[in-house]
């Protein structure tokens, strides 16, 4: 990722509770107010274009370890270091990533914890099987991801939510709820790229 001066970084003004750029800073935005979220606030790194896509694609199917730590790096440049006990990621989905052996979420989820010195810990599974995201409507995402993780330890007060990708919000929103019913006061959601509407 050496075209990273290239990359759509994503630049304040955001919206405080979904990271979406704004016009003006704001507590929350069009795209989620009235939305019940799990999170505190959410914060991405770079816009999830099609050259963004192509990279999170080759990041996904061929592992590719060099990216994680070069997106590590532009997300501890881009959003400030959340102040919380631990830093954990969204599981994989079974299937899919035994198949392809990586899971950009854990990898980045490691490069952050070295970086911010946080400890690192995998609190949440995924319960059954779901229909993929990619393709449903907004309403359906949330339904599909509605009680899809929960929590397979102790979680700590404050913890940091890892995942590569935020498109909807629906799949953060499910796994830092898990965590919020597991005893978690505040989840701060960090991912490399964001769907930008
Ligand atoms: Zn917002």
């Amino acid at each position: 990722m050496r075209c990273r001066d290239r990359l759509p970084v994503i630049v304040p003004p955001l919206c405080a509770r979904c990271g979406a750029p704004t016009v003006w800073p704001v507590s929350r935005c069009r795209e989620c107010a009235g939305r019940r979220l799990g999170f505190a606030s959410a914060r991405a790194a770079v816009e999830y274009d099609d050259a963004v896509r192509r990279l999170v694609g080759g990041w996904k199917e061929r592992g590719l370890r060099r990216i994680a730590a070069e997106a590590a790096a532009l997300v501890v440049d881009v959003a400030p270091r959340p102040a919380v006990d631990s830093i954990s990621f969204v599981p994989a989905d079974g299937e899919r990533s035994l198949r392809r052996g990586h899971h950009p979420a854990e990898r980045l989820a490691r490069e952050l914890a070295r970086r911010w010195e946080l400890p690192l810990e995998a609190l949440l599974s995924r319960s059954g099987s779901r229909r993929r995201q990619r393709g449903l409507t907004l309403p359906e995402r949330r339904r599909n991801v509605r009680g899809a993780f929960r929590a397979t330890r102790a979680v700590p007060a404050t913890v940091c939510l890892v995942d590569d990708v935020y498109t909807s919000g629906a799949t953060a929103s499910a796994a830092a709820q898990a965590l919020r019913k597991a005893g978690a006061q505040r989840v701060e959601v960090v991912c490399f790229a964001r769907a930008v509407r």
